[in-house]
């Protein structure tokens, strides 16, 4: 760099820096906003920032590096990324890919010599419900095809700037198809924070209590119970946090949230944040939802011209709450909460040890209720109509309803509002499945479902999820799926323990090799015996569940593995004969003795 450049990337990170207050929680925001304006964390950039920030550089670049959409060095000035849901691939996503990659002469992965261009894959964007998509500098694009495609080729050619690509590419439909309690009504700005202050604080949980509403971005613990206790704890300050980060591949029903009913979702943290005492609350948003980021300012600045955010809301003494927004940077398990406290905090999104749990030592180790974006919106719906509104449907263990994201073999995908307890057949039936062989429920780490199970139903007494409901016919090979998931797990795992991070790359290339047609019965058993050791010594959830995909069909779709097993003896993963042929071309060898067998 020249002397010039320097001083105008250390003044540029100044003032950065300045922006957000010198607070080492905003480093992932600040190197974001670096990234924008010089395409890269540079060495030197790592060091600007850590000077200004009092951070030592290694931990700037440590934490570049755990985030797939920061980079040490630039990517194409046209930044494009392919969904790679199994769903998208479904809908033609690797074709298009491959014409995108042949039209501008771009190798998958890499960056044009001209330094215009890069594609890649990126894990689920969100949009299967109208997919293909992609991310082009981090902005959404939907409903590809190969005119489209063409299209897009032609304006990189051009260099036209992204802002005028036609409109309509950048569109994200909400694609509601059924409304209950949560979508169903109206919902009028204000009115949960009127009933809250009303009832006042200890009446407004009793409300929450009586609804039963259970988390639901999966794990199903009772929301009043989170909110009582932390509502307890001792701490300097409380804290209420929206997880948004919903990176589950093949869920996107917090997306329609956020996209049209953010208000009731703020509503929400704000009601929370009356229960439990708290002055500030945080929506982690997922790197991929960032084309909304604007929106989601603009609703919050409105939110406080109305009195609904900021200090004294609605005129109570004392009633002060405010909302930042933080973005994430293209890390799926930045959705275990624990983690997004970690990446909220600045630092790389490991999960942490538990307990102790968020709701005592969350967010800078102070009482913190973390709830997902689902979960706060049906929050401001209770404090308006009551905790007997939600009870009243639903199951017993199950109150309430539930936001399913539907995508994959089906006439209409979408977002379905059901009550809980809704059958898989009955789902399938309204979004128009023909010929369904599995649905996959609650993403990679879920379940999948077979025919015979298919009046099993949505709920906690029998299957949960968070909202992905993938729909496959009879035309699909299962073992595609498999291979997407195990891939998906392997490019997610954080790396922090051995059993997750060896562990998925080993059953990745056990899959792969299975697939290929040189598995025999013992990689059928490694398999499960890998799947075993990474249940037991995984240090969280995406370690425990990510070897869910095998061995689920392992034991419901034992057919689809033994159909590729073309030997019942060894054979080696990988040709270690070919793997030589550069070194006997760089000794000069090629006698019988450099050869094996
Ligand atoms: Fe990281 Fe996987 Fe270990 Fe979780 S289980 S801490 S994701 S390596």
């Amino acid at each position: 760099m020249t002397d010039t450049q320097t001083v105008d990337l250390e003044r540029f990170v100044a003032g950065v820096v300045e922006r957000y207050g010198h607070d080492p929680m905003n480093l992932l925001q600040v190197l974001r906003d670096v990234q924008d304006r010089y395409a890269c964390i540079s060495d030197e950039a790592a060091a600007a920032v850590g000077q200004a920030m009092q951070i030592a550089p290694m931990h700037v670049q440590c934490v570049v590096d755990f985030y797939s959409f920061l980079h040490r060095t630039p990517r194409g000035r046209y930044d494009v990324l392919f969904s790679d849901n199994i769903v998208d691939r479904m809908l033609g996503k690797d074709a298009l890919m491959a014409q995108l990659c042949e039209r501008l002469a771009v190798t998958p992965g890499e960056t044009r010599t001209d330094g215009r261009v890069s594609i890649d894959n990126t894990s689920c964007t969100g949009m299967p419900d109208q997919g293909p998509a992609m991310l082009v500098n981090g902005w959404a694009l939907t409903h590809l095809t190969p005119a489209r495609i063409d299209t897009i080729a032609d304006l990189i050619d051009r260099e036209v700037p992204l802002v005028k690509w036609p409109g309509i590419y950048c569109e994200v439909e909400d694609n509601v198809r059924r409304r209950d309690l949560l979508l169903g009504e109206p919902y009028i700005d204000g009115s949960a924070l009127r009933a809250v202050t009303q009832r006042g604080p200890e009446a407004a949980l009793d409300e929450m209590m009586a609804s039963g509403l259970r988390g639901l971005g999966g794990a199903g613990f009772k929301t009043a119970s989170k909110w009582a206790l932390s509502r307890q704890a001792e701490g300097h300050e409380h804290f209420v946090v929206c997880n948004a980060d919903e990176g589950e591949p093949g869920t996107f029903k917090d997306r329609v949230l956020l996209q049209s009913h953010a208000n009731l979702v703020f509503e929400g943290m704000a009601v929370c944040a009356r229960v439990v005492g708290a002055r500030r609350g945080f929506v982690y948003l997922r790197g991929e939802y960032r084309y909304m980021l604007d929106l989601l300012q603009i609703t919050l600045a409105q939110r406080r011209r109305a009195g609904l955010l900021g200090r004294g809301i609605l005129g109570v003494e004392g009633f002060d709450f405010d909302i930042e927004i933080h973005l994430g940077a293209g890390a799926y398990i930045c959705g275990e909460e624990s983690a997004l406290l970690e990446s909220l905090e600045g630092k790389r999104g490991v999960p942490r040890k538990r307990p102790p749990f968020p709701v005592t030592r969350g967010h800078h180790n102070e009482p913190t209720v973390v709830n997902n974006v689902e979960t706060f919106a049906a929050a401001a719906k209770i404090a308006v109509n009551g905790g007997a509104w939600w009870a009243a449907r639903g199951t017993e263990q199950s109150p309430g309803t539930k936001l399913l994201s539907v995508s994959g073999d089906c006439a209409r995908p979408g977002v379905y509002e059901y009550p809980f307890g809704v059958t898989v057949r009955q789902v399938l039936e309204d979004c128009g499945a023909r010929d369904t062989q599995a649905v996959q429920i609650a993403g990679p780490a879920g379940h999948l479902v077979p025919e015979r199970e298919f009046d099993r139903r949505i709920a906690h007494e029998d299957i949960i999820t968070g909202g992905s409901f993938m729909v496959f016919d009879r035309g699909r090979d299962l073992l595609d799926v498999v291979r997407n998931f195990a891939g998906f797990f392997r490019h997610e795992s954080c790396g922090f323990c051995t059993p997750c991070r060896v562990g998925t790359t080993l059953m990745r290339d056990l899959v792969e090799k299975v697939a290929g047609g040189h598995g025999t019965p013992y990689d059928l058993q490694e398999m499960k015996h890998l799947g075993k050791v990474m249940k037991q010594a995984s240090h969280c959830g995406l370690g425990l569940t990510a070897p869910n995909p095998v061995l689920d069909t392992l034991d419901k779709f034992p057919e689809i593995w033994a159909g590729r097993l073309k030997s019942r003896d060894f054979e080696p993963a990988f040709d270690l004969d070919a793997a030589l042929a550069e070194s006997r071309a760089l000794t000069g060898r090629d006698d019988v003795h450099a050869h094996l067998g």
